[in-house]
């Protein structure tokens, strides 16, 4: 995981760290990984409004590697849980 920010690095170390950097790519990431649009994606499989919010908020990144920022974070959030990759 790139941890490019104090608040990313706070959020490796930390359960449920509140704090952005909107300049930070891992930030909107652990955003998105929040979100109610991810939610869905994982546990409903109801994906549109995840691609949407990854293609809106990574526009200069691919897809499927914005979406793998996301995932990581997912992962970290819920380490104690089990999900399925959306
Ligand atoms: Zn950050």
């Amino acid at each position: 995981m790139q941890l490019t920010c104090h608040d990313c690095q706070q959020a490796q170390n930390t359960t449920w760290w509140g704090g952005y950097r909107s300049t930070c790519k891992g930030c909107t990431a652990r955003a998105v990984a929040r979100s109610l649009a991810c939610f869905n994606a994982i546990k409903n499989d109801d994906q549109a409004d995840l691609k949407e919010a990854i293609g809106r908020l990574f526009p200069a990144i691919p897809y499927e590697d914005a979406r793998a920022l996301v995932w990581e974070w997912w992962q970290h959030d819920h380490s104690q849980q089990e999900a399925v990759e959306p």
